[in-house]
């Protein structure tokens, strides 16, 4: 997986290229939005992330080329500015994700993942173990018994299982099953992971529900019998998509 890191700051640069190296991306920067948009065109990358305030050409001004010359490549806009409208703008010009500076390395490592992720948007199905959560019916079952949950548990559950082995922050959850006009406190996540908590892992000898201190949430089976991933690699087979694009 390689990542083009388009920013001018010097400091933040120094630690996005640490921590992605660390988690096993090839990293490639660059200073200023000119040569940000000629070596994201040139070359191939699976996510670009993108700080607005750039010499030479603004951020927005290179992701709207970029998208008008046919990139897919997932994009992880950057910027200080926190209006609803701005985040809008970014997303409107094709921006996959937003992130408010200063931000830490954990959610931003987060929002890679769950970006690289991608894919699994498109399953019916989704399972992790014996948790199956099916699209079609809006059914959630668990070793073949059917769960109850309420609409909002449910989309924090989706949200979950799509990036099933990866961690997402409350933040995420929040900016993923709340709307843009949330005003409330990310703790909303906590109660509602209760919740999901009580009706999916209590009484279970393997929950599936954890928490990451720190961070936030990640749900996958016990540690060691690999079964969250299966079922995801088994659909992207069949989906025709490469099966390892969600290991870098
Ligand atoms: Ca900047």
């Amino acid at each position: 997986m390689r990542i083009l890191i388009v920013e001018d700051e010097p400091k933040v640069t120094r630690t996005l290229v640490k921590g992605l190296e660390a988690d096993h991306f090839a990293v490639d920067v660059a200073e200023n939005g000119e040569d940000g948009l000629q070596l994201s065109t040139e070359i191939d990358y699976d996510l670009v992330v993108l700080d607005w305030n750039l010499p030479k050409l603004d951020g927005l001004t290179v992701l709207r080329k970029l998208r008008k010359s046919g990139s897919v490549a997932r994009i992880l806009f950057l910027s200080a500015r926190k209006e609803i409208s701005d985040r809008i703008m970014a997303l409107q010009a094709g921006a996959d994700d937003f992130l408010v500076k200063p931000f830490s390395f954990d959610e931003l490592a987060a929002r890679v993942s769950a970006l690289l992720r991608r894919p699994t948007e498109l399953l019916d199905k989704i399972s992790v173990d014996d948790l199956v959560l099916d699209r079609m019916r809006h059914s959630v079952s668990r070793a073949g018994k059917l769960i109850g949950l309420t609409q909002r548990e449910y989309a924090v559950l989706e949200y979950l299982m799509r990036n099933a082995g990866r961690t997402v922050t409350r933040t995420m959850v929040v900016e993923h099953v709340w709307n843009l006009g949330f005003e409330g406190l990310t703790n909303i996540v906590d109660v509602y992971i209760n919740y999901l908590r009580a009706k999916i892992d209590q009484g279970s000898s393997n929950p599936l529900i954890h928490t990451v201190r720190g961070v936030g949430y990640s749900i996958t089976s016990s540690e060691g019998n690999g079964q969250t991933s299966l079922g995801v690699r088994s659909f992207q087979q069949t989906n025709g998509r490469p099966a390892e694009q969600s290991t870098p």
